[in-house]
């Protein structure tokens, strides 16, 4: 029977709407993502309370407006200029002690010497930025130096004990000076003996002019062996458990990564040794030109660093990465930029286009086949590739951008997670895609026995994904310091990096998929709710409870944004 011409209209009106609403929830999360972040970094500079411009300028009555210098000027009553100050954030903000950046406010005398600097804020450890304060030698040797001098960090030496953090400020009052950028952490220059581990020939290295990080390395004769490419400064503010790293990066004269060697590092031991003694790890890149490393996404290359110095490995990992980009930058030597797939995504496509040709036709009917894909769905999407759609990816690409040429297979998925159900009546990835939702369809039926849901506790759990949406749109938007994989169970199937909230919740749905079929799909998942809210179904055309879910939804949005 085919519908009527006012429901089919009532259907086409509902469908577009509901689409419209998903939309527009993303591009309300993705404007307010871009302002948050245009705002970080125009921010202008925060005001200086007139108490400490007063102990530094005490007859000062009133400040002028910017001056040549970037700063703001600073007058006394008869209208004499005492000097300017300015502050280093936000343009300093780059610069990591421990934990965070400081900013710092420096004043000037009207001759251009600096009279006193002085911390107005941080979001750095608070002990250490106390003992920057505290240091009676530190800031106040500052004091009577030039722009020039500052800029070189002449007669300043660090606070002992707070390392990063002074030297966070030295560079972040040099950068905005004027300077450019030097690594205070790694400042001893590349000794020859150390670049001999990556290149046993080498009898002599010459610093490249134009690209200070980057040493060419030559043998007996002179002749070319290959370049070192030094992570600091790029890398300086990458920190892992404690600190830094600096990593050195041989590349061979046929442009490809030949090995890598742990330089220096402000992280903790015993974590720093395993790096170092992991000749796995280390030699994973190797291959790789340097423009192929700039490019590298390290999650889709599936880096998982060092087993027991994961955060010490990865910032070794994320500064080579920065690096070779900041090099690729400076040379204008662009990353590749078309899409790489490499086996993992062919696998990833094959198994969409293998559930889609059952999904869509009769051989979903045929059992034994369907029991095959299903394990097969579990063993190879689920436990080996890992690439499942989740609110926390959906919610991540809203924010800040789809990657595209580093998630193919991921994009791929969930293009056909989103298209087919708008488009036909099928929800394609929950029932022939999910790895998650195979697990449950495994069980249904077979183990354990039926409970009845009491009706009222039934409706009561079908509000689990909405309000696990509301706590979305709160994180991303507020936005609060929460990892949304903890809410679903997809990261739990990555065992390895697996947090134990995520496992939690795999657990805890399939335990309960043993006695309520699907009991996961049903009641607890807000990607799939946000699948079925999409779905043209035989009802489309009545307006729902979830109608008013989604409405709710995109007010909360609109209030958020
Ligand atoms: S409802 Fe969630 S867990 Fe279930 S199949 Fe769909 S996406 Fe997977």
């Amino acid at each position: 029977m085919t519908a009527s011409r006012p429901s089919r209209t009532r259907l086409v009106v509902l469908h577009s709407f509901r689409i419209v609403v998903f939309a527009t929830v993303l591009l309300l999360i993705h404007r307010q993502a871009e302002d948050r972040i245009a705002r970080r970094t125009e921010e202008s500079q925060p005001p200086v309370e007139w108490d400490v411009l007063q102990s530094i300028y005490p007859e000062a009555t009133r400040l002028g407006s910017a001056t040549e210098e970037g700063g703001i000027g600073v007058f006394d009553s008869a209208g004499r200029r005492l000097g300017y100050y300015l502050q280093t954030a936000p343009a300093g903000d780059r610069f990591v002690g421990f934990s965070g950046p400081t900013n710092v406010l420096v004043a000037f005398d009207a001759n251009d010497q600096i009279l006193s600097l002085r911390i107005l804020s941080s979001r750095d450890t608070k002990e250490h930025v106390r003992q920057v304060i505290e240091d009676e030698r530190f800031l106040p040797s500052f004091s009577g130096l030039s722009r020039a001098d500052a800029i070189e960090n002449r007669r300043v030496d660090a606070v002992s004990g707070a390392t990063l953090t002074s030297h966070a400020i030295q560079e972040a009052v040099a950068f905005r000076l004027g300077g450019t950028i030097r690594s205070l952490r790694f400042p001893d220059p590349l000794a020859l003996i150390e670049v001999q581990s990556l290149f046993p020939a080498a009898e002599a290295i010459e610093q490249i002019e134009d690209v200070p990080s980057r040493w060419n390395v030559l043998g007996a004769n002179r002749e070319e062996l290959g370049q070192v490419l030094r992570t600091a400064p790029a890398a300086d503010n990458l920190v892992g458990y404690q600190g830094p790293s600096e990593t050195l990066i041989g590349v061979g004269t046929d442009d490809q990564i030949s090995g890598l060697i742990l330089r220096g590092s402000f992280d903790n031991e015993p974590y720093v040794t395993y790096v170092r003694e992991d000749s796995y790890f280390l030699n994973r890149f190797n291959g790789l030109s340097l423009a192929e490393l700039g490019g590298l996404d390290l999650q889709a290359a599936e880096i998982e660093g060092v087993s027991g110095a994961t955060m010490t490995s990865m910032s070794v990992a994320r500064g080579i990465v920065l690096a070779a980009r900041e090099l690729s930058r400076s040379r204008s030597i662009e990353p590749q930029q078309h899409l790489r797939w490499s086996l993992h995504d062919m696998g990833t496509a094959a198994m969409i286009v293998a559930g889609c040709t059952i999904g869509f036709t009769s051989l979903r009917a045929v059992r034994l086949l369907k029991l095959g894909y299903q394990l097969l769905l579990v063993a190879y999407l689920g436990l080996m590739n890992g690439d499942m759609v989740s609110l926390a990816m959906m919610a991540g690409w809203a924010q800040y951008g789809i990657p595209w040429r580093s998630a193919g297979s991921l994009l791929l998925l969930s293009a056909t997670a989103l298209i087919v159900p708008i488009t036909t009546r099928r929800n394609i990835y929950c029932t022939h895609l999910c790895p998650h939702g195979a697990v449950q369809q495994l069980l249904k039926n077979r183990i354990g026995r039926r409970l009845h849901m009491p009706r009222g506790l039934s409706k009561l759990l079908r509000s689990v994904p909405f309000l696990l949406l509301v706590w979305t749109l709160l994180v991303v938007m507020w936005p609060l310091p929460y990892s949304l994989v903890d809410i679903e169970p997809f990261d739990a199937w990555v065992f390895r990096v697996a947090g134990w909230a995520t496992v939690g919740v795999a657990i805890v749905g399939l335990a309960a998929s043993l006695f309520v079929p699907m009991a996961y799909c049903r009641y607890g998942c807000p990607t799939g709710a946000i699948l079925s809210f999409l779905r043209l179904n035989a009802h489309s055309e009545r307006w729902s409870p979830r109608d008013w879910a989604a409405v709710l939804l995109l007010l909360l949005a609109v209030v958020l944004g």
